[in-house]
């Protein structure tokens, strides 16, 4: 094909699918745009997990009359003027490009009045183009409707997971929201149901005990950094309260919420050496640099960050989380462990042998983390927990495929509070929940009762193994491998951890189950189970052949 200047149609659908790549995106232009405006409180509906209807309502300035057909136009916006203004923005939004992308891929209605105009203006747009114009009254504020967000964009359609899927990635996305402005009333509704109000009073706290719950919202710690350069508030957990996942680390710098590896390294950092491996602290930072000294302008979802001196920012989130953090009393240390590093190449690491074990004679624990065998083959090395996570994942997935599974009633119900998020994915797989064993039920606004769990997980805390399994399988979007998931989940929280002792008997059991999996070279997650140092390489490293 010749070069050719693309049609204008053409430039807005691709500049479009930037901007506009799910329900949520749309939900999150919208609700930039009203807090922008000023908005105190606003509402967001959806139907249909955002395809069928999404309607943003705010009481922000709103627009005037004389301008709101200009607001749909590319590169319309009364946010930044010059060159210069970019360096430094204050507002959420400024590229100009959000209204005109989202009417470029759905129906599209904006109700509006500004201040001093007497009547409000309703606008209807159709393929970019307005179709209707009217005057409408309301109080001052916005209310913007989307509907059939891709109807004609099958390819996008396709793109997009359940509806369920969908809501939960809204659900969050307005948790972050109202975690960044706990000055902001926020309501959600999903589907006819209210699955998040934030009370609006400025009191973080607050908006944390309606996201995460009461518990967390109590325990938080409260960083103090806002009055120097940069600028660091929020709060972040104690040691002894985390998660299984890093999907609790929420990160604002000057109010925007963003993905950044650099702010989630600062945190984790700080945690080094106080929580377990694969525990993860819950964090909700914000940071507040001069404009100037940071660039939202690197993706047209503004979702990433650069900073002109991340060594700074690291140091002061660094800096200010373990200035609360060591407050906190340090956890017990149960076991002195030796250290023990196979050098490489000496050791084979499981998993590229015969898939069957040899039959192996219990030797000893080392590190209260790992169990020593001899088989006829030499010396084998085996992750306790990998190797009982295996076992574990089998059993579940045998006893579901069978429909055995063993079910353990609690003595005391246990309340569970689950964030918005949590609870989309609960009520679209308690049923499968309730096959694997668990018994829940509502018990006022998110908060549930646990009554049952699968005897494997009887051990430990019931309410982290639901949270942790309704994480993971937000995660998945492959509903085959749903169940998978789960048997995952269970197995990793059900199993013995690194650092518990266990008799010769305990040992002598494990790897009498794991001799019977299918695969017990590999735990559920693909890590080897074990290393082997054969009797030949021994045998070489002593000299005693060539
Ligand atoms: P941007 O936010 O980058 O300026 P948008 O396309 O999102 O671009 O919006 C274009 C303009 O429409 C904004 O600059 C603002 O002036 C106006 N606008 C959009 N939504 C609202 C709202 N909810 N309240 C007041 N003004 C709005
Ligand atoms: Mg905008």
């Amino acid at each position: 094909m010749p070069i050719k200047i693309l049609a204008r149609e053409v430039v807005s659908k691709i500049a479009a699918g930037e901007v506009v790549e799910r329900p949520a995106s749309v939900v999150k232009e919208l609700v930039e745009n009203a807090l922008d405006a000023g908005a105190t409180q606003i509402n967001v509906e959806t139907q249909g997990g955002g395809v069928s209807l999404i309607r943003v309502t705010d009481n922000g300035s709103g627009i005037p009359a004389s301008d709101v057909e200009l607001a749909f136009h590319r590169y319309a916006t009364s946010k930044i003027d010059l060159l210069t203004d970019l360096e430094k923005i204050s507002t959420l939004g400024f590229r100009g490009e959000a209204l005109p992308s989202i009417a470029a891929v759905a129906e599209m209605e904006v109700l509006t009045k500004a201040e001093g105009d007497t009547a409000g203006t309703h606008l209807y747009l159709k393929n970019g183009n307005i179709a209707k114009r009217e005057k409408r009254s309301r109080p001052q504020g916005t209310t913007v409707t989307v509907h059939h967000l891709f109807r004609d964009f099958p390819a996008r359609l396709k793109f997009l997971k359940s509806a369920t899927t969908e809501n939960g990635h809204i659900a969050n996305l307005l948790s972050q929201y109202a975690l960044a402005f706990p000055e902001v009333k926020f309501n959600l509704v999903l589907d006819g149901r209210l699955t998040l109000r934030t009370p609006g009073n400025g009191n973080i706290r607050d908006v944390v005990a309606e996201v995460y719950g009461l518990e967390v919202a109590q325990q938080m710690l409260e960083l103090d950094r806002a009055d120097q350069t940069p600028g660091v508030a929020g709060l972040t957990s104690p040691p002894f309260l985390s998660r299984s996942s890093r999907g609790y680390l929420s990160f604002f710098v000057n109010r925007r919420w963003v993905r950044s590896s650099l702010l989630a390294r600062a945190s984790e950092d700080a945690y080094h050496g106080l929580l377990m491996t694969g525990k993860h602290p819950i964090v909700i930072l914000n940071v507040y640099l001069p404009p100037q000294e940071v660039d939202i302008n690197v993706h047209p979802t503004k979702t990433e960050v650069k900073f002109r001196n991340s060594q700074i920012v690291y140091t002061a989130v660094q800096k200010s989380m373990e200035k609360v953090l060591v407050k906190v009393p340090p956890p017990e240390i149960k076991t002195d462990t030796p250290s023990f590093t196979p050098p490489p190449s000496f050791w084979t690491v499981s998993g590229k042998e015969a898939p069957t074990l040899p039959i192996l004679r219990v030797v000893g624990q080392l590190a209260s983390s790992y169990i020593l065998a001899e088989g006829p083959e030499g010396l084998y090395l085996i992750d306790q927990h990998a190797a009982h996570e295996r076992v574990l994942f089998e059993k579940v997935l045998n006893q579901r495929s069978q429909q055995k599974i063993e079910v353990q009633g609690l003595l005391e119900p246990v309340n569970i509070e689950l964030s918005p998020q949590q609870e989309e994915v609960l009520k679209k797989e308690g049923e499968l929940l309730g096959e694997f064993g668990f018994s829940l039920e509502t018990f006022g606004a998110k908060s549930y009762l646990l009554r049952a769990v699968p005897a494997i997980a009887k051990e430990g805390n019931p309410a982290e193994t639901v949270r942790t399994l309704l994480d993971s399988i937000a995660a998945e979007e492959e509903l085959s491998k749903q169940d998978e998931k789960i048997a995952q989940s269970l197995a990793c929280h059900s199993a013995v951890k690194a650092g518990d002792s266990l008799t010769a008997e305990e040992m002598r059991e494990l790897i009498k189950q794991l001799e019977q999996t299918k695969q017990p070279r590999n735990c559920p997650h693909g890590r080897p189970t074990m290393i082997h140092l054969s009797s030949r390489q021994l045998e070489k490293e002593f000299g005693r052949i060539a």
